[in-house]
């Protein structure tokens, strides 16, 4: 029961003081117990590294990513300069900006960085959301695995150093772009023509999703002229030293869509109208190493990131429910909200324990059968799935 009261004392302090507080690693046994579980020998190595940058995430850039994640800090588009010159200028807040930097800076993609080192980071980074940093991150490792087998020439060896190693502390941020108006899963359907004119092909046609927009590269799909194959593409975002002019590679901006959600992050439409592109791989197999390589990446990204996010959305939602009270109880203690916490808490650790393993057995994939978590059976599906395209493509 409770009287009137003209100044509602209500407040999300206590809780806000709490999360403000929580190291995305150090507090979390379960993460803890997971690299101990699955990194064998080098799992000090990794959890000494996950306990160095876990700060960095749980507090910095967690505080830049809820700035960036409000209507009025969404990324627009500038067009024109003021002298008439097409720039289509993403403009984004210096803060994402600044994030954008650091996290590239850790240099995961590196020969120096070990593989676990970067999946430990990588399931803490996406424990932010998206942030303008989550889809970057996995289309830029998709990016370097592809040029990893296929790269063969100076300008492709330059992107893959510039994505991998950095110039200068730069590092090179990649996107990937399939979809096209008639249709997105449809890959062969695709119709962006590619030609070849002297020792450089070009492209020409549209895409129609065309997500990190502001990154530097983008893997692209798109048909020879006069071919019913797809073949694979590097296309720079800039030729060298037009990035500082704002003269983009052949290409516009058309349009920036207008999302309900992960819109720190631009999905665009765009046209190209001659960009130079660096072929990958064999002018036939573009479908085969795309779904194989690129596409099995961001897959098995998105069950790493359903992992990151199911941890802190019932990290939060545990503690949330520890802290409100109604109908004169805590929250927590009604047996529907504990069951419904308890069984978001065990999807959210059978997801992570399943991105971490190297292997799914068979019986995992039953317990996953099993589960009604959608999320949960989306990993070993879209595992199965990988495994499967790539035994079909490679
Ligand atoms: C916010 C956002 C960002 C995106 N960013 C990118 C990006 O950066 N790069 C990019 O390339 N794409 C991007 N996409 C596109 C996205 O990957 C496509 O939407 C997706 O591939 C599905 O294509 P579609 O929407 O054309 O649906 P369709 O291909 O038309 O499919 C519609 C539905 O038909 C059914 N279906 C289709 N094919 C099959 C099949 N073979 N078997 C069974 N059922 C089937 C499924 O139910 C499917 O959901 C983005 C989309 C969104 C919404």
């Amino acid at each position: 029961m409770s009287y009137p009261n003209r100044n509602n004392p209500y407040t999300f302090d206590e809780f806000l003081e709490w999360r403000n507080e929580v190291d995305f690693y150090a507090d979390d046994p379960f993460i803890q117990a997971a690299v101990k579980t699955y990194t064998g020998e080098a799992w000090q190595e990794i959890d000494r590294a996950a306990r160095g940058f876990s700060p960095k995430v749980s507090f910095r850039w967690k505080d830049i990513a809820d700035n960036i994640a409000v209507p009025e800090k969404r990324p627009y588009m500038v067009y024109f300069d003021a002298h008439n010159h097409r720039v289509d200028r993403i403009v984004r807040p210096t803060e994402t900006l600044i994030m954008e930097k650091e996290v590239f800076s850790e240099a995961l993609f590196s020969n120096k960085t070990p593989k676990w080192e970067k999946l430990v980071k990588m399931f803490l980074l996406y424990q932010l959301g998206e942030a303008c940093i989550a889809c970057p991150v996995t289309c830029t490792e998709g990016l370097v695995a592809i040029l990893e087998q296929f790269a063969d020439t100076p300008e492709l060896n330059a992107i893959l150093n510039h994505c991998k190693e950095g110039v200068d502390g730069d590092f090179g941020i990649g996107a990937q772009y399939l979809s096209e108006i008639q249709g997105g899963s449809d890959v062969p359907a695709n119709v962006l023509e590619a030609v070849k004119e002297g020792d450089a092909w070009r492209l020409y046609g549209t895409k129609f999703f065309c997500s990190a927009t502001h990154a530097d590269y983008a893997v692209i799909t798109a048909k020879p002229a006069g071919s019913e194959k797809v073949a694979l593409f590097v296309v720079p975002s800039w030729l060298p030293g037009n990035k500082e002019k704002e003269i983009r590679n052949g290409y516009t901006i058309d349009r920036i869509k207008w999302k309900m959600g992960t819109s720190e992050l631009t999905t665009a439409e765009i046209t190209y109208n001659g960009a130079v592109a660096y072929p990958v791989g064999p002018l036939d197999r573009g479908v085969a190493n795309v779904v194989g390589i690129v596409l099995t990446y961001s897959r098995l990204t998105v069950g790493l990131s359903g992992a990151a996010n199911m941890t802190r959305a019932v990290r939060e939602a545990k503690k949330y429910s520890e802290l409100r009270d109604a109908f004169g109880l805590t929250i927590g203690r009604f047996p529907m909200v504990e069951a419904q916490i308890r069984d978001m808490e065990h999807a959210a650790q059978r997801t992570t324990a399943g991105a971490f393993k190297p292997k799914f057995p068979q019986q995992s994939i039953c317990i996953f059968l099993k589960s009604k978590v959608i999320v949960t059976k989306w990993i070993s599906l879209y595992w199965e799935q990988a495994q499967q395209l790539k035994g079909l493509f490679l």
